[in-house]
């Protein structure tokens, strides 16, 4: 018997496939330990056959119990061999990077809790004045066990030594069950409305394949997605279910545990390597059958799939734009398919791409149209900032949201202001000569950070001094640029100094458990607005905030993509639905200097499908997705010359099959300097071929091919198909 092992070398060129024997029988799927030139390195046993061509080393030894690999999983790295990604790029992609190179081990940490028969209270009445750090501990004590590690890093380990020493609170060493946190939900009674009974049955009743849930924001749709996990448990089967990034999860979580218990199993990207390891580990096992997490989590080991739910399923992060690229729907599809199982799309706002499909009968199309309980959606209102200003309002609230704000307030109701993303924020400009400060590596601004008083760039991560004075011309009186989230705390603290605020975004979310941490507080109350970027704009459902106020709707229509229309409508929609979720009404103060925009119209009227009609309009005749698609080659190199050279020869290869072979099927093709002509000292390149609907099957091989084939020493070629965004 010969095993074909993908040795897991990371700068390997070539994705070849190995051949060796074994003096034992090795399960495919097996992460093996094999002799390399004289090294020796793991592989994964991807198959079996009869014979080599040449002559085999032996296997050393299995290095798992159980194959970490599933057969299906292998058949979905042969499916993305041939979109180009390479073997062991997906098995990295499907297991935790603690399998590999031998990291695992079990986590031991310290335990801390009230010794037996402590009451904190009372020990906390006797403690000398002063001894605020040990007050603080037992506090958080109070409430249940805390890791050490944890406890000490966020109040003090002196504390927690003098209480030890007394004998107040007790260490215990245990093998931890790394659980990732969740947000505490609250257990309902609930009945399903007739439309949530009507989604249901249709998608239980109904034959396999794909399921879109257009259904308002509030239409109980995750009740919808529990009904139908819950019968595929019953069956004994599996079920995976998405949520778009990190921030959600702690609060699905909650409300998953609530149901499932510890059938649930955890994946994301906000995992420790150690929580990751585990619950993988479970979901392998079949302890937890229910995989809950952000994309990758597509890539869950479960078993006999009955149902795949993507909630949100137009968010950008369903996208890998790292490497490798992949689209999450398109391997859900590969496993319903392979598992004869449903795949189920849900979104108020579902992308223009798969609602076509669903007008097409390529998907079943379920509607949601009413809020449960009937509650009415949040009524919409347009303030027109270009009138603002012309008044003598030259903030950046509009009096109308600050009078909500203020009504909102004194009614002890909670209020979510949201501020387009972070890239937006305060850039450092010269006043007197124009300079702007820029990245060296990137040529993009830099943005301001005030925390630290540094200039950071966005996309190298790259770190600089704050200036004061201009280094062009000398003068001194430097302003930032656009508004941050943190400009927004600053001014509305200064306008309502009683409020308390919260702040939600990239920069105070960047340690673990720090979302989980700003949404329980605004969701129990703790604080009264929360400030935030896209970060705050999905899913969340906090039943006090009545209030949202969207500060500059306009600038997702900015950016250089064919789909900022589409990506304003999302936003607004889905920031709009944060209000009046449960018994208290709520009111969206939507500020634009732009309120004739059609996006803003539809928007302000939750008109969906009148969106939907005018924006696959525009693109049918603009001769964009969904209507075509858009690969774009990004080539990357040290050397200008490299990359230039490069491109031209893609550029030229493509044109050709244009004008030989493929004069319909190819659009157009293009070649230019991407939008940001450095990354990290990469020179970069772009050539975009728009691909006509129906030919991608004949014409993607020959694009991979030709990006190979400009592929050389000190040039990489990248190929993104419908990019997110083009940078
Ligand atoms: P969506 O995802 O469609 O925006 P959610 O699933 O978040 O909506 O549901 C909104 C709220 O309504 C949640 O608090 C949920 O618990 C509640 N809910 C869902 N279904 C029902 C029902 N049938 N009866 C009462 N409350 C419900
Ligand atoms: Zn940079």
């Amino acid at each position: 018997m010969i095993y074909q092992v993908i040795v897991d070398i990371s700068n390997q060129e070539v994705d070849r496939v190995f051949d060796y024997g074994a003096a034992f029988e090795v399960p495919v799927g097996s992460r093996v330990l094999v002799p390399f030139g004289r090294q020796k390195k793991e592989g994964f046993v991807i198959g079996i056959k009869e014979d080599s061509s040449y002559e085999v080393r032996d296997i050393e030894r299995i290095l798992d119990a159980v194959p970490p690999i599933l057969p299906e999983m292998l058949e979905l790295a042969r499916y993305l061999k041939r979109q180009n990604i390479r073997y062991i790029d997906s098995l990295r992609l499907f297991i935790p990077a603690k399998l590999r190179g031998g990291k695992v081990r079990i986590l031991n940490k310290y335990l801390l809790s009230l010794a037996d028969g402590v009451d904190a209270e009372e020990v906390r009445k006797k403690l000398r004045k002063g001894a605020d750090m040990q007050a603080a501990v037992l506090d958080a004590l109070k409430n249940g066990a805390k890791y050490e590690s944890e406890l000490s890093n966020a109040l003090s380990a002196s504390a927690i030594r003098t209480l030890a020493s007394k004998g107040f609170i007790k260490r215990e060493l245990v093998e931890v069950g790394r659980m990732p946190v969740s947000l505490p939900a609250k257990q309902k009674e609930i009945t399903l409305t007739d439309e949530q009974r009507a989604a249901v049955d249709a998608v239980l009743n109904g034959q396999e394949g794909v399921y879109l849930i257009h259904g308002v924001t509030g239409s109980g749709k995750t009740e919808v997605y529990m009904t139908v996990i819950e019968r595929m448990l019953a069956e004994g089967k599996t079920a995976i279910m998405l949520v778009p990034e990190i921030s959600l999860t702690p609060q699905m979580l909650g409300v998953f545990r609530l149901r499932f218990g510890d059938k649930v199993g955890v994946l994301h990207s906000g995992l420790s390597d150690g929580e990751r390891y585990d619950e993988w580990r479970r979901l392998r096992m079949g302890e937890a059958r229910v995989a809950l997490g952000a994309r990758s989590a597509v890539f869950a080991p479960v078993q006999n799939l009955g149902a795949i739910i993507i909630d949100e399923e137009h968010d950008a992060s369903y996208v890998s734009e790292g490497n490798p690229r992949y689209f999450t729907a398109d391997i859900a599809q590969f496993r319903i398919r392979h598992n004869k199982a449903k795949l189920i799309m849900g979104s108020a706002t579902p992308s223009l791409e798969s609602y076509l499909k669903a007008c097409r009968g390529e998907y079943h199309l379920i509607t949601l149209c009413n809020r449960v309980n009937k509650r009415e959606m949040p009524v919409i209102e347009t303030v027109d900032m270009r009138r603002e200003l012309r008044a003598g309002n030259t903030s950046i609230f509009s009096r109308e949201l600050l009078s909500s704000l203020e009504k909102t307030l004194s009614a002890g109701n909670q209020a979510m202001v949201f501020l387009n993303r972070r890239g937006f924020a305060s850039f450092v400009r010269c006043r007197s000569c124009g300079y702007v400060a820029r990245c060296r590596d990137c040529e993009v601004s830099l943005t301001f950070h005030k925390d630290d008083n540094t200039l950071k760039c966005h996309y190298c991560g790259k770190q600089y001094k704050m200036i004061d004075k201009c280094p062009v011309c000398g003068f001194e009186n430097l302003k930032e640029g656009r508004t941050g989230t943190e400009k927004v705390v600053e001014e509305l603290q200064r306008i309502f100094p009683k409020a308390r605020i919260l702040r939600m975004d990239n920069d105070t979310t960047k340690t673990k458990d720090a979302c989980y941490n700003i949404l329980s507080s605004f969701g129990e109350g703790k604080a009264d607005i929360l400030v935030g970027t896209q970060m705050i704009a999905k899913g969340h459902d906090f039943s006090n905030v009545t209030l949202v106020g969207i500060l500059d709707a306009d600038l997702a229509l900015y950016y250089s993509d064919y789909r900022s229309n589409e990506r304003t409508f999302q936003l607004i929609t889905q920031v709009a639905g944060r209000a009046g979720r449960e018994q208290k009404s709520g009111r969206v103060i939507m500020q634009t200097t732009n309120p004739n925009h059609y996006v803003f119209r539809y928007a302000s009227r939750y008109d969906y499908k009148g969106f939907f009609e005018k924006e696959s309009n525009v693109r049918e005749t603009t001769k964009f997705p969904p209507y075509t698609r858009i690969v774009r080659l990004l080539v990357l190199s040290k050397k200008d010359e490299c990359a230039i050279t490069a491109a031209r020869k893609l550029y030229e290869t493509l044109s050709a099959l244009k004008t030989e072979t493929y004069k319909k099927e190819i659009i157009r093709v293009q070649a230019m300097r991407a939008p940001i002509k450095r990354i990290c000292s990469n020179f970069r390149f772009q050539v975009v071929v728009w691909v006509s609907l129906g030919s991608e099957e004949l014409l993607m091989p020959e694009i991979y091919k030709a990006a190979s084939e400009a592929t050389a020493r000190d040039v990489t070629v990248f190929t993104e198909i419908n990019p997110q965004q083009m940078l």
